[in-house]
């Protein structure tokens, strides 16, 4: 089983409409992660059908029993977290901003504050019209950890293609942070997707770096590719300097925004957009990689 993700510097850039593409393309064999857990979008193009949901509690969070709290407010001025303020002369617990660190609780003398669980976030396995497992999660408006949840993810889907499948699809969170990280670790392919500007560009350099860092190899697609040649050139310039192949050149196409507006992939809304081709184009390209690793 080989394991592809498709990441991005930012949000917007086509990625999950590139990788909705690879999956629609992949079908059945293929395990599909949706791993920008902060804001999942492929779950509303792959119109999915739930087989599987489950609650996750990974924190703790103080809530406070007003029957025996005597309003001394000596939790609040312990709490370096700043998640307790006062209001009406009570002490209220902000959910979010609380850490699970317990120092309230245990300052308190009238045991009126208990720890429990929190919400991080729901974990769910559903079945993609294009005959995909899709592993998908949402974090809880309190919910932390977007790291550890896509590293949860990662390795409930990787139990199920290791099992059956050829390929683990992911869909990378855009930017660099801990769940770029945590869906970049370990694959054997990396596609970066990019637009001709500047600080796109900034974006991309920052991970390759990352993407170098932890070995992973990785091929560049520019979407939108006509929208400036010159910072296109200066993509390409780039990626020879730094030894990349750049995997496919994609023209802006307008079947893209058509497409999402009715919530499909472009490749189903029209297989013939140059977006199509290009996904096409670009699968047929990671699957000779990925057999040529295989060989080597
Ligand atoms: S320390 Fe205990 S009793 Fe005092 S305000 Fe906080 S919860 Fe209430
Ligand atoms: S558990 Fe820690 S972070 Fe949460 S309210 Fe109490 S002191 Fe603050």
């Amino acid at each position: 089983m080989k394991q592809v993700v498709v990441l991005s510097g930012k949000g917007g850039t086509g990625k999950t409409s590139l990788t909705a593409s690879l999956a629609y393309l992949a079908g059945d064999e293929a395990v599909v992660v949706d791993a920008d857990v902060d804001a999942p979008n492929l779950e509303l193009l792959a119109e999915r059908k739930p087989l599987f949901e489950e609650p996750l509690f990974w924190g703790r969070s103080a809530v406070i029993d007003y029957e025996r709290c005597v309003h001394c407010l000596l939790c609040v001025s312990y709490c370096r977290f700043s998640a307790l303020h006062v209001k009406e002369g009570l002490p209220k617990v902000d959910p979010i901003g609380c850490e699970g660190c317990g120092v309230c609780q245990r300052v308190c003398n009238f045991s009126a504050i208990e720890m429990r669980e929190k919400l991080t976030g729901r974990f769910f396995i559903s079945k993609t019209r294009w005959n995909n497992f899709l592993f998908h999660a949402r974090l809880a408006p309190s919910g932390e950890n977007s790291g550890k949840l896509v590293t949860y993810l990662r390795r409930k889907a990787e139990e199920k293609a290791r099992a059956e499948k050829k390929y683990l699809l992911i869909d990378g969170s855009p930017g660099i942070g801990c769940p770029v990280i945590s869906s970049l670790v370990g694959v054997d392919l990396a596609i970066l997707v990019t637009e001709p500007t500047l600080s796109d560009q900034h974006d991309l350099e920052r991970i390759v770096a990352l993407a170098r860092h932890f070995g992973v190899p990785h091929f560049v697609v520019v979407n939108k590719a006509d929208l400036s040649l010159k910072n296109r050139n200066r993509i390409r310039e780039f990626c020879s300097l730094q030894g990349i192949e750049l995997m496919a050149e994609i023209p802006f196409d307008q079947q893209v925004l058509d497409a999402l507006m009715v919530g499909i992939p472009v490749i189903e809304y029209d297989p013939q957009s140059p977006f199509s081709q290009g996904a096409r184009a670009i699968w047929q390209k990671a699957q000779d990689f990925l057999k040529a690793q295989e060989r080597s």
